[in-house]
């Protein structure tokens, strides 16, 4: 069963960045339980256009979620981020549309995109 208490975060795993998202999960959502599927430049690689990478990121979210039960995927991406060239605008342009592709993959949880930004703030974007 899905336990809406438990998260999975999909995206850079730079420390810095994971602890503000789990600070903001805990705090925002009263989310007990996260696990991170580190996929640095989250928004680039969802939205790859070949069919293989896109399985291989779907399969891993959904193992990573299945596993645990969790009934929340958070997507995230931050300012200054080494794995992706884009400028800020272009990141959150991506997180959203990542966001919106794997809430579209049918795996029964909640999906949303989190942007953390030059002051570690967290702001849920989609
Ligand atoms: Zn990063």
């Amino acid at each position: 069963m899905r336990d809406r208490a438990a998260a999975t975060a999909v995206g850079c795993t730079r420390p810095e960045v994971t602890r503000r998202v789990k600070g903001y999960l805990v705090r925002e959502l009263g989310i007990s339980s996260i696990d991170c599927v580190a996929l640095p430049d989250a928004g680039q690689s969802v939205r790859a256009t070949d069919p293989l990478v896109q399985r291989r990121i779907r399969e891993h979210i959904r193992r990573a979620s299945l596993e645990r039960g969790a009934g929340v995927i958070a997507v995230v991406a931050h300012a200054a981020c080494d794995a992706s060239p884009g400028t800020p605008d272009e990141q959150i342009d991506q997180l959203c549309e990542a966001a919106e592709q794997i809430g579209g993959w049918g795996l029964g949880m909640e999906t949303m995109g989190l942007w953390v930004d030059e002051s570690g703030a967290v702001d849920r974007l989609a």
